[in-house]
């Protein structure tokens, strides 16, 4: 039988997505298939992306990253979690810690235990009963121990990273360019489709250069060259639920030691990120054009820098939603090609590195099998639509109306699964995870408790267990937790000792 292998695959694009599908593809497919990558230094890449959630340690650890190289080559810093300011009502601060919160006890997971004691007045606020948050709010920061018994919370810390996007790029195109991906600078300027399939054929660069091949990645960005403007695969817009449509950002010189978390603080027409890095801060804020104006935007978050702007503010503009399809006849399009939701939970790099890994495992060979194309647009577009309500739930769960952003989000409709999720939380602490979709229990349940939405009821199971043993069961979480976070260093400490960056 002849060889029906995909031995040719042709990346456009060089930011972010661009250089992770390269090294992925590159350390997994080997030197049989050719990968050749083309960006434009005219062009650049969007340049901002520098939060991440812990499922980055998992791509590192396929590509056999070194994490400490990583984040010395990175200027990085640490993540635990997500501090919300001034998202349910002004005043507000509530941590989005990743990582478990106490343990499951019988059928119940742990926050149902607490809900009866919390109700009782007799157990602390939730967080702290996660390593994550209390450790969070003190500064404090430790990858997992190896030398603690195996169900100690400091045996396996769920963190992230913050790292500097620019050199994110590089440290991947040199990664990938060792692996023998070939760089190809240069615009493409038309895109050939083949008859009578329509699949793309070649790209042309202003050169004059052709490139053919079997695969096309299309990672260039917003605009969508491939997948797009030659595919006109169309595009599905969220604007009405997510109705931020730009942000301004800038960096900022650091002000004291870097936090172990990103910050999101909520302002009059949307929100502006802080993400600590070893040798700046960066900011930017996200917001809803139709309720502020750019120079009013760019004054809020000017006048919110902790320290000296280190750059002139820069703006982008974006639509938030999803391509119709993700992967169109021998097109697969991932990062800001694919589709776009603002960074509030810092999924786009998630999102680009598990459409990387549908797409090895479901690897067409020469024939584009129909199936694995539906099954993966299938599955990609259900986890946008997932995030998607995550995202949406931080807007509609808010009791702020001192705005007309705000009025706007708190009166809005809410797309059903999303009123569904709500509803049982409300009713009785429940919540079920959806198939394969990105965000746990305790992921929902934090931003729920945070943004005030308290169950009526706590699960009738609990009063199966003496009130005594609930007690003692909430009172030992939260103190091994408290225990926990005393032993641990201090993030800044922590960088000092093992991954400090020499200076840029
Ligand atoms: C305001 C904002 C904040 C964000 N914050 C976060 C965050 O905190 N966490 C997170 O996970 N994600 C975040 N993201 C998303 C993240 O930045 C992107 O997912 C990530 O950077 C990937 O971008 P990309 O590689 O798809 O596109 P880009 O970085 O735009 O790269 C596009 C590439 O295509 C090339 N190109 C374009 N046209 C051509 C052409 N004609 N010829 C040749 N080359 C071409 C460009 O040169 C460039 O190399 C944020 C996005 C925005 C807009």
């Amino acid at each position: 039988m002849a060889d029906r292998r995909i031995r040719n695959i042709v990346i456009v694009g060089g930011g972010t997505a661009g250089w992770m599908a390269a090294s992925a593809l590159a350390k997994v497919l080997g030197p049989g298939c050719s990968i050749r990558l083309v960006e434009s230094e005219e062009i650049g890449i969007v340049g901002v992306g520098e939060a991440t959630v812990p499922h980055l340690k998992l791509f590192n650890r396929v590509l056999e990253i070194d994490e400490i190289e990583f984040v010395k080559q990175t200027q990085g810093t640490f993540k635990l979690g997500i501090e919300f300011v001034d998202w349910g009502r002004l005043g507000d601060r509530y941590v989005h810690g990743f990582g478990t919160i106490g343990h499951d006890y019988g059928l119940l997971p742990f926050h149902q235990y607490w809900l009866k004691m919390f109700r009782a007045g007799k157990a602390a606020p939730i967080g702290q009963y996660s390593i994550n948050t209390l450790a969070a709010s003190r500064g404090k920061f430790m990858a997992s121990a190896t030398d603690v018994p195996a169900n100690s919370p400091l045996a396996n810390i769920a963190y992230a990273y913050h790292f500097d996007a620019g050199l994110y790029a590089r440290y991947l195109r040199r990664y990938a360019e060792a692996r023998g991906v070939k760089r190809m600078e240069g615009k493409v300027v038309n895109v050939t489709l083949r008859d009578p399939d329509g699949f793309i054929e070649a790209i042309r660069l202003q050169s004059g250069e052709t490139l053919s091949a079997d695969l096309f990645i299309d990672c260039s960005g917003f605009r969508g060259l491939l997948i797009e403007e030659a595919l006109h695969t169309g595009y599905e817009d969220w604007t009405h639920w997510l109705p931020c449509d730009r942000a301004i950002a800038v960096p900022c010189e650091n002000v004291g030691p870097p936090t172990p978390f990103t910050r999101s603080t909520a302002h009059a027409a949307g929100w502006q990120w802080r993400i600590p890095l070893q040798h700046r801060t960066g900011n930017g804020y996200v917001y809803s054009s139709g309720h502020i104006s750019d120079d009013q935007a760019a004054a809020t978050l000017m006048a919110h820098l902790d320290g000296r702007a280190l750059a002139e503010p820069r703006m982008l503009r974006f639509t938030t939603g999803m391509r119709k399809k993700f992967w169109n006849k021998n097109c697969v399009a991932l990062g800001l090609a694919g589709g776009f939701m603002e960074p509030l939970e810092s999924t786009s790099i998630y999102l680009i590195q598990s459409g990387i890994a549908r797409l090895i495992n479901l690897m067409p060979d020469l024939d584009f099998s129909p199936v694995l194309i539906d099954r993966y647009n299938a599955q990609a577009s259900f986890e946008f639509e997932r995030i998607r309500d995550f995202l949406i739930l931080h807007y509609c769960a808010t009791e702020r109306r001192d705005s007309s952003f705000w009025r706007y989000c708190s009166g809005m409709s809410i797309p059903e699964p999303l009123a569904e999720t709500i509803a049982l939380f409300k009713d009785s602490g429940r919540f079920f995870r959806n198939g394969e979709e990105m965000f746990a229990i305790t992921s929902w349940i934090q931003v729920m408790f945070g943004q005030h939405i308290m169950p009526q009821h706590y699960h009738p199971a609990v009063d199966l267990v003496p009130d005594h043993d609930v007690a003692g069961l909430v009172e030992s979480v939260r103190s091994v937790v408290a225990a926990c976070v005393e032993a641990m260093p201090m993030h800044a400490q922590f960088i000092a000792r093992h991954c400090a960056a020499a200076p840029p």
